[in-house]
């Protein structure tokens, strides 16, 4: 593949994130992508809030923008909380800058002040629909005379700027996927670029920070791809470098319909809370999209950083795939160094497990278990319930039924012999260690000419209170010789006693 060639610019690329709600994983994954892009190019990461539709921001979500970042592992080099020579990084702080470009617009002739009432609009639109024709605006002020337009400005009066499209001709958006894409002018209207409030719309902010932030790289979705031709024409007007255009393509649901809940995505931040790694969302999001290859799906940072170029971004959209996650979640657990788990591990369970065992938890057993349940997981949030019992002296054993199933089934009293047995067989293990324990399990279920598993599934019950469990002997080993034989004594006891 070519390469994204950065050209006599430095790089320098941005996300630019709406705060009008969670961040969700198409957003994320843009942010990685060009996050690994700066980082493989030695360039620039640029976090800018773009708050100027005051009406859709909603409350506290720049915080979870910023957590949801750093969750990731994600920096940035310039942003709202950490400054940087192009500041401010909030748009709503960067009114002036706006104005400017809209008063240059004016003067140029590239613009125009429309004094369209709401009112008059939906009329305008309302009559285009009843004629099945698209809603778009009719040009109406579009050759006003400046003298009268500046005089109803200058009294006061209420009005929005809009930009004067060209109606002839085609704008050509050279993007690095998708090579050459012409638009008609002649179906594009004359777009509002400042609004009545002051603040500008999105296609003129972007050219203006863009520009002003010396971004080089434009990355972002291609449902921006239709709006790109009034941006080239936005940054002409103004005598503008134009960025390189990289418009990504979405992520769909695995049904090929809009990503959406039901398909399993979710905010960041509640991938956080099921406990998925962000080093397995990161790779997870990155090759959603990406491929080097044609098969290799597992990287570490280093390596994205080192291979990932934007050049070689699907053209097409990529599904959602919510297994290929949890796998790679379990690669990812399972591949890391014991000593990080174990401390994965313990803040997890400081979380989830039940208030009533003591904090903090014992470091010294988290350790003992860790390399025991690390193969079984796929999300940290199944970690609490595999590994309470190893936390409790003693477990409620389970009900009879939970016992007396496959070849046990209506045998309480054979059951609750089999279990003496094993007692018996433990009693000599000295050491307390897996391989005796599993040598006088085997040599108990000879004893009682029954299958080794159907034994097995007794004790594990005994031990653990659950069905599923990390390995029993092992796992025996680590809850002790004491426990062990009294969990096993509890449960002969109430099977007998039935
Ligand atoms: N503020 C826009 C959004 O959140 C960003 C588009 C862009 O990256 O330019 O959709």
């Amino acid at each position: 593949m070519t390469t994204a060639d950065p050209g006599a610019r430095p790089v320098r690329v941005r996300l630019a994130p709406s705060p009008t709600g969670d961040p969700h994983v198409g957003m994320i994954r843009q942010a990685i992508w060009t996050w690994l892009y700066a980082r493989h190019t030695d360039g620039k990461f640029i976090l800018r809030i773009e708050d100027t539709d005051q009406t859709r921001s909603v409350e506290g979500t720049v915080d979870r923008i910023l957590d949801s970042l750093r969750w990731l592992g994600i920096d940035w080099d310039e942003g709202p909380d950490v400054g940087g020579d192009y500041g401010p990084y909030v748009q709503s702080e960067r009114k002036a800058l706006y104005q400017e470009a809209a008063n240059r617009l004016l003067a140029s002739g590239h613009a125009y002040r429309c004094f369209a009432t709401a009112e008059e609009l939906r009329e305008m639109r309302e009559a285009q629909q009843a004629k099945k024709l698209p809603p778009r605006y009719d040009g109406r002020f579009r050759d006003y005379p400046v003298d009268q337009a500046e005089a109803r400005a200058a009294a006061g009066e209420s009005h929005v700027i809009r930009f004067k499209m060209p109606q002839e001709g085609t704008t050509t958006v050279t993007d690095l996927l998708r090579g050459e894409v012409s638009f008609e002018n002649k179906e594009l209207d004359d777009f509002v670029i400042l609004k009545s409030d002051g603040f500008p719309t999105y296609h003129l902010a972007h050219v203006v920070d863009d520009t002003a932030m010396e971004i080089s790289h434009v990355t972002r979705g291609e449902e921006w791809l239709p709006s790109a031709p009034r941006h080239v024409q936005i940054f002409n007007a103004l005598g503008y470098e134009q960025p390189v255009w990289v418009h990504s393509p979405v992520i769909l649901g695995p049904d090929g319909g809009k990503l959406s809940k039901r398909h399993g995505a979710k905010f960041v931040l509640e991938y956080a809370d099921d406990g998925y790694l962000p080093d397995a969302l990161f790779n997870f999001l990155t090759i959603t999209g990406w491929a080097l290859d044609d098969h290799t799906e597992v990287f570490s940072r280093e390596r994205l950083i080192e291979v990932f170029d934007l050049a070689d971004l699907s053209k097409n959209p990529s599904g959602f795939d919510q297994t290929k996650l949890e796998w790679m979640n379990g690669v990812y657990l399972r591949e890391m160094p014991e000593e990080e788990l174990v401390d994965i591990f313990r803040q997890r369970l400081e979380r989830d497990l039940p208030a009533d065992i003591a904090r903090p938890l014992d470091e010294a057993l988290i350790e003992s278990f860790t390399p025991l349940v690390r193969e079984r997981l796929k999300l940290l949030a199944e970690l609490g319930p595999l590994v309470e019992f190893f936390f409790r002296d003693t477990v409620p054993t389970p009900p009879n039924e939970d016992f007396l199933v496959k070849k046990w089934k209506e045998r309480a009293a054979d059951a609750s012999a089999a279990l003496g047995t094993v007692v018996k067989f433990l009693e000599p293990v000295d050491p307390w260690a897996t391989e005796g324990i599993e040598t006088a399990m085997r040599a108990a279920a000879d004893e009682l000419e029954v299958r080794a598993g159907d034994l097995f599934a007794l004790v594990r019950l005994a031990i653990t209170g659950t069905r599923i469990s990390p390995p029993l002997f092992e796992s025996m080993e680590v809850v002790g010789k004491g426990l062990s034989t009294e969990r096993i004594e509890a449960a002969a006891a109430q099977l007998g006693a039935s």
